[in-house]
C-alpha cells in the first residue's frame, strides 16, 4: 500500500483490519485513517517511572528493570494451559514472572538480559510475583519510552490493535498534508506542525513532547470552534420571529405561592419586552441568577406569554433528571392555568413519544419540556414560538442553533446559574443581551459550610447518623466513578511532582457506607448510569426513600430536593469553586437547617485558601471572582462526567475552556480574521479546514451557509 494512506482511508483498507474490527472502531467514532489518529490516548501508563522491587507496594502497578536470572520454563497445566515460568531480579529482590499460554516467551527471555516489566506486584511470603506483565527489552544507552498510551475502547478492541493501527497510519501517511491550521497561524502561535503532533501525542518521549501535542490539538479544537462561530455570526439580515402581544399576567401571578423578587420583575419585564417587539427581532437573552435565585419561575412567565399568543414552547434541559423535575414544577404551575405540557426525555416509552410527536405537529401539545431529545428529527413543531434552555453551558451554541432551527426564527432564553467571567462570555455568548437576577429570595437560610480532612473521618460519620436521624437526607459526591488500581497520567494532569491524591470513587465507597451505615438505604448515581436507572434513583431520593446519595457531579446542576441537609464532597480539591458552589447549592432548599462538608487531604496554602473562600462565602458571584482570581478563569464549563458526555452536548476532546482559556483567546484572536478575509473558505490551502468544520458542524445538523 506504501505511501497511499490518507487520511480518508477506510480502517478496513488497513492491514489486520476487517470488518468486525471496522465495527468495533466505528462505536468510537472512528471511521477512517483520520479519525483514528485522532482516537487520542485518554491517559498515559507512566512506564519511565522505575521502581526497585523493594519499594513497589502490595498490588501496585508499576515499572520494574529486572535481570532474567535463568532459563525460563514452561509448564503445562491441565493439559491445557502453558505455564512459562521467569525468575528475574534487580538490586533489591527477585520476581517470579507468570505468562499464560504464550509459550513462545521461553525463547526470548535470555538470561542476563534486561526489560521493563510493568504491571502488578503481589508480595507472597516475602515473594515478589507478577503476571503477564507488559515488557520492553532494556539496552543500556537506548531510552524507552517514558509513557504508554492508553486509549479508549469499545468491546473487541485490545490497546494493542489500536496502537499497531495508529502505529501503521502514521508511518505510512503523509501526515503533513493533511494539515488544516495555516502555516501563519502556527508560526505565531507556536505550535508543532500535524505530523510532529500527531507522533507526539501518540507516542510522546517525555512530557514536553506530550504538552506540546496537547497544545497544538487543543488550539486546533478551539481554533475550528471559533470559526465556526465567526462564520455563523455573519448576521443573517432578514428577521421574521413570531410578534407576540402582550397578555393578562394576574391568573399567573396569582397562581405562584409566593412574590416575584425586584430582581426577578426587572428581568421578567426584560423579557417580555424583547418578546413583545414588533420589528421581528428574535430574543437572544442569557437569564443569569445565581443557585436558588429563581429563574424557573420567570422562564415559566416567558413560556406562559408564549402559549397565550398561540405559540409552542421548548424548554430543554441538560439531563433526565433536571427535564423531569421542571416538568413537574411547571405543569403543576402553568398546567393549572390551562397550558397543555408534555414531557420528553430519552427514557419516555416509544408509544408516548409518537404521541408526544402528533402532539407538537398538531399544536395540542403547547409546552414540551425535555432533553436533547428534543433536537431530533422526529419533532416537529406546528408554530414554535420560544425557545428556553435551562443550564446553557451544558449544551453550548450549536445545540441552541440546532433547536431554533426547528422554528424557523424563534425567541431563545438560555439560563444559566454560572456566573460567567466577561471575557468568556463575550466569546461564547456575545451574541446574547443578559438579565441577571442578583438577590436571593427572602428568608433563604445560610448554609453552614465545614473544610475538613481524613482526621475527622468518625466525627463525619456520626454527623451523617444525626442528620438522618433528625429527618434529613444526605448528598456525599465523590470525583470519580469506579475505582482505579492504577495510577495514570491523566491528560488533564500537570503536575508532575506532587503525587496525585486517591480518588473516593462512588461505587467503592457507597459499599463501604452500606457496611458502615448497615441501617440505612444508600444508593448512587453517575454519568454512566442508563438515563432511566438515573431517573429512578434520583426520583426514589425525592421521594424520601433513600437516605444517602452517593454521586458524581451529575447532580450539580439544578436538582431540587429541599429535604436535604447535608452535602459532602470528597476529595473536594479536585473540584472548581463554582462548582462546589454550585453542589453545597443542593442543600438548603427546604426548612431544614443545612449543612456541607468539604473534605481534602490537599495541604497546599492555594488550595486552603480555596476552600475556606468557600466557606466565607454564600454568593455565587463572589465565589467565582475569588475563583478568577486565585486559579485562572475557573471551572465555569462541566467537567467530562455530568455534561460533556452528554450526547451532542459542546464536547471538545481535549480542550478544557476553564484551564485553556489563553489558548481559547489565542484561537479565536486568529479565526476572527480569516473568516472576515475568507468567509466562505474557498481558498485551496483552507480546503482542509473546511472540511474539518463541516464535519464539526455536521453532528450538530447545522450546515454553513
Ligand atoms: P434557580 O435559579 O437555581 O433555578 P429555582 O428556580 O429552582 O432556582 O428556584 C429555587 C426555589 O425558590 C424554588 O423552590 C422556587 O419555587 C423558589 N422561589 C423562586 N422565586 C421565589 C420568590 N420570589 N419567593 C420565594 N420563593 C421563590
Ligand atoms: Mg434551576
Amino acid at each position: 500500500m506504501g505511501n497511499r494512506v490518507t487520511f480518508d482511508t477506510k480502517l478496513t483498507e488497513l492491514p489486520g483490519i476487517g470488518v468486525k474490527r471496522a465495527e468495533a472502531f466505528a462505536k468510537l467514532g472512528v471511521f477512517n485513517a483520520g479519525d483514528l489518529l485522532y482516537h487520542f490516548p485518554r491517559a498515559y501508563q507512566h512506564r519511565g517511572r522505575v521502581k526497585p522491587l523493594c519499594e513497589a507496594a502490595e498490588g501496585e502497578v508499576c515499572s520494574v528493570l529486572l535481570t532474567i536470572a535463568q532459563e525460563p520454563v514452561n509448564v503445562t497445566v491441565k493439559g491445557r494451559m502453558t505455564l512459562t515460568k521467569v525468575v528475574a531480579f534487580d538490586e533489591t529482590r527477585r520476581c517470579a514472572i507468570t505468562f499464560f499460554n504464550q509459550s513462545y516467551l521461553k525463547d526470548v527471555f535470555r538470561i542476563g538480559a534486561a526489560y521493563r516489566f510493568y504491571g502488578k506486584v503481589t508480595l507472597k511470603n516475602a515473594h515478589c510475583e507478577m503476571t503477564s506483565p507488559a515488557f520492553e527489552p532494556y539496552i543500556p544507552g537506548v531510552p524507552l519510552p517514558e509513557f504508554y498510551p492508553v486509549y479508549p475502547l469499545s468491546e473487541g478492541l485490545t490497546q494493542k490493535m489500536v496502537k499497531d493501527a495508529v502505529r501503521f497510519v502514521i508511518e505510512h501517511c503523509d501526515l503533513d498534508k493533511e494539515e488544516m491550521l495555516p502555516l501563519s497561524v502556527r508560526e505565531a502561535n507556536n505550535l508543532p506542525a500535524l505530523g510532529e503532533a500527531l507522533r507526539f501525542i501518540h507516542d510522546p518521549a517525555h512530557y514536553t513532547q506530550l504538552n506540546e501535542a496537547r497544545n497544538r490539538f487543543i488550539f486546533e479544537e478551539l481554533f475550528v470552534f471559533s470559526m465556526g462561530l465567526s462564520l455563523s455570526r455573519r448576521p443573517s439580515g432578514r428577521r421574521e420571529a413570531p410578534v407576540m402581544r402582550e397578555v393578562e399576567l394576574t391568573d399567573f401571578y396569582q397562581a405562584l405561592p409566593f412574590a416575584f423578587t425586584p430582581a426577578q420583575q426587572r428581568c421578567a419585564q426584560e423579557i417580555e419586552r424583547d418578546l413583545l417587539n414588533d420589528e421581528g427581532t428574535p430574543m437572544a437573552r442569557l437569564l443569569s441568577g445565581d443557585v436558588g435565585s429563581g429563574k424557573t419561575v420567570v422562564a415559566a412567565l416567558a413560556a406562559y406569554l408564549c402559549v397565550m399568543n398561540a405559540y409552542q414552547c421548548a424548554f430543554m434541559a441538560p439531563t433526565g433528571i433536571l427535564a423531569r423535575q421542571h416538568y413537574e414544577d411547571l405543569s403543576a404551575l402553568l398546567g393549572n392555568l390551562g397550558v397543555r405540557t408534555a414531557l420528553l426525555t430519552g427514557s419516555t416509552k416509544a408509544a408516548e413519544k409518537r404521541s408526544i410527536y402528533a402532539g407538537l405537529a398538531d399544536g395540542s401539545i403547547q409546552l414540551v419540556i425535555g432533553t436533547h431529545a428534543l433536537i431530533t428529527d422526529q419533532v416537529c413543531f406546528q408554530q414554535l414560538g420560544l425557545v428556553i434552555t435551562d443550564e446553557q453551558h451544558r449544551f453550548g451554541v450549536r445545540q441552541r442553533a440546532a433547536l431554533a432551527d426547528k422554528g424557523k426564527e424563534v425567541h431563545m432564553l438560555v439560563m444559566s446559574a454560572t456566573p460567567i467571567p466577561r471575557t468568556l462570555s463575550l466569546i461564547l455568548y456575545g451574541d446574547l443581551q443578559i438579565s441577571v437576577i442578583e438577590e436571593l429570595p427572602p428568608g433563604r437560610q445560610q448554609v453552614d459550610t465545614f473544610v475538613v480532612d481524613e482526621r475527622y473521618r468518625q466525627r463525619l460519620n456520626g454527623f451523617i447518623e444525626k442528620c438522618i436521624v433528625a429527618g434529613g437526607q444526605v448528598y456525599i459526591v465523590c470525583p470519580s466513578v469506579e475505582p482505579s488500581e492504577e495510577e495514570l497520567v491523566d491528560l488533564s494532569y500537570k503536575d508532575t511532582e506532587e503525587a496525585m491524591p486517591k480518588l473516593k470513587s462512588a461505587v467503592a465507597y457507597t459499599e463501604q457506607l452500606r457496611a458502615e451505615f448497615p441501617n440505612r438505604r444508600i444508593d448512587f448515581v453517575h454519568g454512566k448510569l442508563k438515563e432511566a436507572q438515573k431517573e429512578k434513583v434520583m426520583t426514589a431520593f425525592a421521594a424520601g426513600d433513600i437516605d444517602i446519595l452517593v454521586s458524581t457531579t451529575v447532580i450539580e446542576v439544578g436538582v431540587n430536593v429541599p429535604n436535604a441537609s447535608l452535602m459532602i464532597v470528597e476529595n473536594a480539591e479536585r473540584f472548581g469553586l463554582s462548582q462546589l458552589h454550585q453542589l453545597r447549592g443542593r442543600v438548603g432548599r427546604g426548612k431544614r437547617k443545612s449543612y456541607c462538608v468539604f473534605v481534602s487531604e490537599a495541604k497546599s496554602d492555594a488550595s486552603k485558601k480555596r476552600l475556606q473562600a468557600l466557606k466565607e462565602n454564600q454568593s455565587g458571584y463572589k465565589i467565582a471572582e475569588i475563583d478568577l482570581a486565585l486559579r485562572g478563569p475557573g471551572d465555569f464549563f462541566p467537567s467530562k462526567e455530568g455534561g460533556a458526555k452528554q450526547h451532542g452536548a459542546l464536547h471538545f476532546k481535549l480542550a478544557n475552556l476553564c484551564d485553556d482559556l489563553d489558548l481559547l483567546k489565542a484561537a479565536f484572536g486568529a479565526a476572527e480574521p480569516l473568516a472576515k478575509a475568507d468567509p466562505s473558505l474557498a481558498k485551496p490551502e483552507h480546503a482542509k479546514l473546511k472540511n474539518h468544520l463541516e464535519k464539526l458542524w455536521m453532528q450538530f445538523g447545522m450546515t454553513l451557509n
